[in-house]
């Protein structure tokens, strides 16, 4: 079955107040075992809403969410919080990692909250860390690193609790071009050795032209890509 699917997605911000948005009108969307997908918008067509209902952040005003087969639209905060835990990794345009934590313990903290042992988690924090090519600076708070290790670190936390599904939106959107080539290449690399399946929003058509199937988000549903 798929690993998420959205039925019929509406979402309205401020219904009947003076700032009512409809920002999805019926919204539709599959992602199979291993597949991965970009989502490809014009700012503010509601990628981001999108990403949020599929992650379990925010609510559909009306519609369907279902993960793994299993439909969550109406759980409670504890079953939803532990499935994201669980099952779905976030990555955002700006890394969003605790200031105050090491790369390393920015990657165990999750691991710890879904029940994982001390030694459990570092270790694979740092095989994780390793993989992206940032162990050498595990100890290192974010601010010490440089703005690709930065993401890089967000990688290997959105991967801490092997989830089934990964939800990035604009990745490498604040790197500057060559880094963002980069560190996209190593996201690709991850993503696809893990088995993981993904949706991948991003601005950058030929980013998005090498995922399995692109889609886009217009006029508040979502149709498939050229
Ligand atoms: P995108 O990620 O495609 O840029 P968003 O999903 O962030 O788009 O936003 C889609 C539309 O919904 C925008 O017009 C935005 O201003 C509006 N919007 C997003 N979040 C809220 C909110 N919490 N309250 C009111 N309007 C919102
Ligand atoms: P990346 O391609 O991963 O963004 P850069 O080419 O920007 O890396 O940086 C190369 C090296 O310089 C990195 O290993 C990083 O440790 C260091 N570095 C870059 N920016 C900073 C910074 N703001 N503070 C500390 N170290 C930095």
């Amino acid at each position: 079955s798929e690993v998420l699917k959205l039925e019929k997605i509406e979402k309205v911000y401020n219904r009947g107040e003076p700032g009512e948005v409809f920002v999805l009108k019926g919204a539709d969307l599959a992602i199979a075992p291993g597949e991965v997908v970009a989502l490809v918008a014009p700012s503010g067509a509601g990628k981001s809403t999108l990403l949020h209902i599929a992650g379990l952040l925010d609510a559909p005003s009306t519609g369907r969410v279902s993960i793994g087969g299993e439909d969550v639209t109406d759980l409670g905060d504890r079953r939803r919080t532990a499935l994201r835990r669980s099952n779905i990794g976030f990555i955002y345009q700006f890394h969003h990692l605790l200031p105050e934590f090491t790369a390393l313990e920015n990657i165990v903290l999750p691991q710890l909250a879904n029940g994982a042992s001390q030694k459990t988690a570092r270790d694979r924090a740092m095989m994780l860390l390793a993989r992206v090519g940032v162990d050498h600076r595990a100890g290192h708070r974010p601010a010490e690193l440089s703005g690709g290790e930065q993401q890089r670190v967000a990688f290997c936390r959105a991967l801490a609790n092997a989830p089934e599904l990964l939800l990035a939106d604009e990745p490498t959107g604040n790197l500057d071009p060559e880094t963002s080539d980069r560190v996209f290449e190593t996201l690709m690399d991850l993503v696809r050795e893990t088995g993981l399946s993904a949706l991948i929003a991003t601005h950058n058509h030929a980013l998005a032209a090498r995922m399995d199937r692109v889609l886009h988000v217009d006029g508040g549903v979502v149709t498939p890509g050229s």
